[in-house]
């Protein structure tokens, strides 16, 4: 590979949102274990149409609050935690779900805001553009590393237009570093999606979440 790494470093998260089940269907028969839903209601239809499938479910959007259940019932990781208030929100309803305990964890993945331009932050410390600031990713990371039924398990995040993927993703790698010292169970960086998961292989990632690149674009009618 160009990076140099080898490729079972990397795990590729098929992107399905926008396309029927049909899809996620295909996606696994080529091989593919992680598929990822950024809408609540799309990746609990698709769930429930493929109730058999063996793959993990990725949820990668902007998650409220009053979703949060719905993805717990059919999401193996989220990878969009950003914030204090749904993380509690997420370790409340991880603790009565039956289907996580301690030996089997929601792994959570903390999505960080690497724009560098002043967030429009609101009371969460949340930018609006999703995302924690970088200065919060810690006080974010004790919130869910204290709930024993979740598995903090890296960062996120998606490149800012307007800047060098390069250098976001540089950032986003000394990020895991700085947490992996706190958290070991932080491995992960999730980067990288059709336009830039080259960029971010060379840069540490070890997720990319891949839509368009598999399977065209989603403005196609079906
Ligand atoms: C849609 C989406 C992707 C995939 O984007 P493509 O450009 O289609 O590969 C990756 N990450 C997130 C958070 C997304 O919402």
């Amino acid at each position: 590979m160009r990076a140099g790494r080898p490729p079972e470093d990397v795990t590729l998260v098929a992107v399905t949102k926008n396309f029927p089940a049909s899809y996620v269907t295909a996606a696994v028969a080529s091989g593919l274990t992680n598929v990822g839903e950024s809408k609540a209601q799309e990746l609990a239809a698709k769930r429930i149409e493929l109730p058999e499938l063996d793959v993990r479910w990725h949820f990668i959007g902007r998650l409220q609050r009053n979703k949060v259940r719905s993805v717990l019932e059919h999401a193996d990781v989220v990878q969009s935690v950003d914030r204090v208030a749904l993380a509690r929100a997420i370790a409340k309803a991880a603790r009565e779900s039956d289907r996580f305990n301690p030996s089997r964890r929601l792994q959570i993945m903390l999505q960080v805001d690497l724009d560098p331009s002043p967030p429009n932050v609101d009371k969460d410390s949340t930018s609006a553009r999703g995302g924690v600031h970088p200065d919060q990713l810690l006080e974010l990371a004790a919130e869910v590393a204290a709930c024993d039924v979740l598995e903090l398990t890296g960062v996120m995040s998606i490149a800012p237009l307007g800047y060098d993927p390069a250098d976001c993703f540089r950032r986003l790698a000394r990020l895991r570093e700085q947490l992996r010292e706190v958290y070991p169970t932080a491995t992960e960086i999730s980067a990288g999606m059709s336009g830039d998961f080259a960029v971010a292989i060379e840069n540490q990632a070890t997720l990319v979440r891949v839509g368009t690149a598999l399977f065209g674009s989603r403005e196609l009618p079906f």
